[in-house]
């Protein structure tokens, strides 16, 4: 690794390699890599990667990419600029400016520690929390779409900096204008959050209310509810921390049907799996018709094509939660994309759906995505 100082602060490095900076821990080198500590840090970045012609990507916590072997062919540009200011308060509410390279679950913590209500049930989720906002990031009924009130950024091609309003970030179920019709474009800066001093507990889950009935707690605090959800999720998700056990969280979007979607992958179920199963997806259909569609867990399709605890190479799928692909040590994004294509297959072949992925496929060559994505 070569280090180069540019004009004032900015270090370039040279084919950094990228896998530390994933919670998989999977990926090759960037050809170029920057900290950005602040927004002066990001227009010498910009300027240096237009002079080498080069593409940028920004990589946050890593938690929601995989990225390739064969690494980044461009300049990566990664925050490091943390903090969280108060800037505003009112007797119902306060409003935070949060720096990009803040981990999220620290923003929720320091909220939680002041009794400021909105993000609790969001806790345990890794990342930062400019990226937060990249896939409208949401758990057990909130969103941080609900609390947004303006986002300021960078535009990558122009340097020019810019305040988003809520409007503009056209967030949506996991999505946003970022990973929509402007992915790339924008470096997020901060984010300004409003959060509201009045008690507002969100226990609609199942899995919360079920948490608190069996220990007998009528009336959660904003901790209770905090720890609750930290505790459920470590029992679904394996939360990565080191190689062995590296994952980037759910792989897999669920399935959202029209009625005549969901019946072809009923009339698949009466061909293809035992009368048990055919019961177990028409209870799923009942309990998740949504205003949008009728919702199936890919989760319940993997387990019922057998998927549990499927390996190709040091990649495997999670037994407890098998939308949760595993490194088990030195797993490659090779092995992972090798058993992404055989549970996709399989999922086609007995039941006629195509299941997409979650996090974003970084530094595939065209022609890989194709064979790796490829159903016959
Ligand atoms: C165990 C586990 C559990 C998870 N649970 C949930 C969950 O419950 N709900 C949920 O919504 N997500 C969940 N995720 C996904 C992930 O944590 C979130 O999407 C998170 O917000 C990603 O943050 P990051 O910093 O790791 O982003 P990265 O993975 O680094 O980047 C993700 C995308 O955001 C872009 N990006 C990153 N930072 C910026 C920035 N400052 N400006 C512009 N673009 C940027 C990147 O280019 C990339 O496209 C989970 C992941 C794991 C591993």
């Amino acid at each position: 690794m070569t280090l180069r100082p540019l004009r004032d602060n900015l270090e370039i490095r040279d084919h950094e390699l990228l896998k530390p900076y994933t919670t998989f821990k999977i990926g090759g080198p960037a050809r170029h890599f920057a900290l950005i500590k602040s927004p002066d840090d990001l227009s010498e970045a910009i300027e240096f990667a237009k002079a080498e012609r080069e593409h940028i990507l920004v990589l946050g916590g890593g938690s929601n990419v995989l990225i390739s072997d064969g690494g980044f062919n461009g300049l990566v540009v990664h925050p490091v600029h943390q903090g969280i200011t108060l800037v505003r308060e009112d007797a119902d509410t306060v409003t935070l400016r949060i720096n990009a390279a803040e981990s999220w679950d620290n923003v929720v913590e320091h909220a939680v520690a002041h009794g400021w209500w909105g993000i609790e049930n969001l806790s345990h989720i890794p990342g930062q929390a400019g990226a937060a906002l990249v896939q409208n990031i949401g758990a057990y009924g909130q969103q941080i779409g609900d609390v947004l009130e303006c986002a300021e950024v960078m535009d990558l091609r122009t340097g020019e900096v810019r305040t988003l309003g809520i409007e503009d970030c056209q967030l949506a179920y996991r999505k946003s204008v970022f990973n929509t019709s402007a992915r790339g474009r924008f470096f997020i800066l901060g984010l300004t959050l409003k959060l509201s001093k009045l008690e507002r507990p969100n226990l609609q889950y199942t899995d919360v209310r079920a948490y608190f009935d069996s220990r007998e707690i009528g009336r959660p605090t904003q901790l209770d509810i905090r720890k609750a959800i930290v505790a459920i999720r470590d029992r679904k998700f394996p939360f990565p921390r080191e190689e062995k056990g590296g994952n980037a969280g759910s792989f897999f979007k669920n399935l959202v049907l029209t009625q005549a979607e969901y019946d072809r992958l009923e009339a698949n179920f009466r061909k293809n799996f035992s009368p048990n199963e055919l019961a177990r997806l028409r209870e799923f259909r009942n309990r998740f018709q949504a205003g949008n569609g009728i919702k199936i867990p890919t989760a319940f399709l993997m387990e019922a094509c057998g998927l549990k605890g499927c390996r190709a190479g040091r990649a495997e799928v999670n037994e407890t939660q098998p939308l949760v692909l595993l490194n088990q040590g030195g797993a490659t994004a090779a092995d992972v994309m090798g058993l992404v294509k055989r549970i996709r297959q399989t999922i086609y072949e007995r039941t006629g759906m195509v299941i997409s992925i979650e996090p974003e496929l970084i530094g595939f060559r065209p022609a890989e995505m194709e064979d790796h994505l490829a159903l016959q």
